[in-house]
């Protein structure tokens, strides 16, 4: 078999790949807020880190496809804007909005067309209503146990409440999902954390793959996307070089 027509018959096997690199994909990391964590003990059932106090990033993601834009998260809700840190066991704070940072780059909310949660916390929906416009892309198990009485815990609906209410176009998803149909922006599924949670994987143009996990690092303490080459960009714009 030559090498074109092993290309041929990938390309026709796996057409999503065929066109992975057909549109122009960009990444932007957005600021979505800290929590500082006296004890984070809570975060291990093996004792791993009894005693030991961290400061957790919460980290939103826009991403341009082609001329269409898609966040991935919201963060903390803006109520927290400049929140004092005191001297709670977790202490959540958000230095800036979702709208301010786009707006650094030249993006309006009304841009947003699809916004896609990783899972139902208060830290990763708080700025969903900010996008009511946008179609929200939500692990299908996440979307029923989020309308549930009580509440499950860290999770609050009235956060995603244009969409509960059918206000806005709300799409569950099960199993994978190749959100633009062409291999470039892919929810994978990957339950545990809460019963839909996501994680996404981004095949920036020409630079390489990120992939965001569900949850966040803890022995990493800037982001929790990982796997990602130089591919990244921050806001406002710095070196894209990515740390983690
Ligand atoms: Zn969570």
């Amino acid at each position: 078999m030559t090498l074109r027509t092993l290309m041929l018959a990938t390309a026709a096997a796996f057409p999503a790949l065929a066109h992975a690199n057909a549109a122009e994909v960009e990444l932007w990391r957005l600021d979505c807020g800290t929590i500082a964590v006296k004890d984070l003990a809570v975060f291990s059932d093996t004792f791993n880190y009894e005693g030991q106090s961290r400061t957790l990033t919460d980290s939103c993601y826009l991403i341009r496809h082609n001329a269409g834009y898609m966040i991935w998260d919201t963060g903390l809700p803006a109520a927290l804007l400049n929140a004092p840190q005191g001297d709670a066991a977790m202490a959540p704070t958000l230095a800036k909005t979702l709208p301010s940072q786009l707006a650094e780059i030249g993006v309006k909310p009304e841009q947003i067309e699809t916004v896609g949660i990783s899972h139902y916390h208060f830290d990763h929906v708080g700025q969903a209503a900010d996008f009511a416009r946008a179609t929200l892309l939500i692990g299908k198990a996440d979307l029923a146990a989020i309308q549930q009485t009580p509440s499950p815990f860290g999770a609050d609906p009235t956060f995603l409440a244009p969409w509960i209410k059918g206000e806005a176009k709300a799409e569950p998803v099960e199993g994978d999902k190749d959100v633009f149909g062409d291999g470039s922006v892919v929810m994978l599924s990957t339950p545990g954390h809460t019963p839909g949670s996501y994680s996404l994987l981004v095949r920036v143009s020409k630079r390489g793959r990120c992939c965001s996990a569900a949850t966040r690092s803890i022995s990493r303490s800037s982001s929790p996307m990982t796997a990602c080459r130089p591919s990244i960009q921050t806001v406002p714009k710095r070196s894209p070089r990515w740390t983690a």
